[in-house]
């Protein structure tokens, strides 16, 4: 039996799928960076404006809001509001923050578009295959584990209703196991976004991991730029450069997060119709929309359906998407024609480039 550690010490997989050119480079006297850990992974924050304050300040209220946002989504804190509702009662409804509403909005919106593939619920298979809080298994669950993993999970047992400036989140079954971490780095960016143009910052570049928001321009004057990298293990490999200019990009990948149990490769990414990690060859996906909460809602449905069924989707709702798959040539990009704009190549819209 072989069980060999996966290849990246970070919780969320693919998340260095995205490196930003520009944070290769010293940051110059124009611009003032922050950077930091946060919800199991880092962040970044580079701005060309001046923040009240200066630097101190910046670092200060980003580490706060940050420190804010876990309070309220972090499973890995016990006391969290989130860890309350997944260990209190059924039907016994909890007052939760707007901010953290909006995050299990996009869960449960995002799931019913995506036909259950992104599931907010999902928690206790993840745990199963070991890819959760708990170790991973020495063996492959049976049948049964898996059928009784699957009673506990659905968006269809979770409501969410407005109460005043907040809302009432409840669980129909006592088991439910929220976790909304798949969304956390894209509400972390935004939230990071609006803090910024409250004080008045309009060029700035935000990655929370895989989540990135960026507006207006660098140091240089020019439209902040970020690089999708290879997923070929060399370090620096990079498939193109995207200008996301205003708008919300994510990226997800099985590539770096999952382990081999008697000779199969385990995805930490599970199909919720089969209860079982995928196994296909699409290897990262990102997706650009209005928010980043979005983009890193729909990047994990994408990579539950599969490098067909995720472009016909992309397709089907026009969304800008960028798909890396391996082939037996290599890895292959494959991105609808809505993402054709952000890249700044500018190839031929819908077209299929092989890379190595
Ligand atoms: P990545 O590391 O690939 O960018 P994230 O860290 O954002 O992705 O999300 C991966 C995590 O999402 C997994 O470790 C698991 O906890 C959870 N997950 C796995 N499958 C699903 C699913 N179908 N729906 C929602 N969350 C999932
Ligand atoms: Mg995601």
């Amino acid at each position: 039996m072989s069980f060999s550690a996966p290849l990246s010490p970070l919780r969320h997989g693919a998340l260095l799928a995205l490196m930003l050119l520009l944070s290769a480079c010293q940051p110059s006297p124009t611009q003032t960076r922050i950077q930091g850990n946060t919800m199991g992974t880092y962040f970044v924050v580079t701005i060309t404006d001046t923040y009240p304050g200066g630097k101190p300040a910046l670092q200060k209220e980003v580490n706060a809001l940050l420190a804010r946002m876990n309070k309220e989504i972090s499973t890995y804190d016990p006391d969290s509001l989130i860890s309350r509702f997944n260990l209190g009662p059924a039907n016994a409804p909890t007052l939760i923050p707007a901010t953290m509403a909006k995050i299990v909005q996009q869960g449960i919106d995002a799931g019913h578009l995506t036909g259950g593939k992104l599931d907010v619920t999902v928690g206790p298979l993840v745990n199963l295959w070991g890819f959760g809080p708990d170790k991973r298994p020495v063996k492959r669950p049976s049948p049964e584990q898996i059928v009784r993993a699957r009673e506990r999970v659905g968006i269809d047992k979770l409501d969410l209703l407005p109460q005043g400036d907040h809302f009432l989140l409840t669980k129909r079954i006592a088991d439910l196991y929220l976790d909304l971490s798949t969304l956390g780095e894209g509400a972390a960016s935004d939230e990071i976004a609006a803090l910024l143009e409250r004080k008045g910052v309009d060029n700035y570049l935000i990655e929370v991991a895989g989540a990135v928001r960026s507006k207006g321009h660098n140091s240089q004057g020019n439209p902040w730029r970020v690089a999708i990298v290879e997923p070929s293990g060399k370090p620096g490999t990079i498939e193109d450069v995207v200008t996301p200019n205003g708008m919300g990009l994510s990226t997800a990948g099985s590539y770096l997060n999952y382990y081999e149990l008697d000779g199969r490769r385990y995805s930490h990414i599970i199909d919720p119709a089969t209860g079982e990690p995928v196994t296909h060859k699409l290897v990262s996906a990102s997706v650009i929309t209005q928010t980043t909460l979005e983009a890193d809602a729909l990047d994990t449905a994408l990579m539950v359906m599969g490098p067909e069924q995720a472009m016909s989707f992309a397709r089907r709702h026009h969304l800008a998407v960028y798909l890396i798959v391996k082939t037996e040539q290599g890895f292959e990009a494959r991105y609808t024609p809505e993402f054709a704009p952000y890249l700044s190549a500018k190839p031929q819209t819908g077209a299929t480039k092989p890379v190595s």
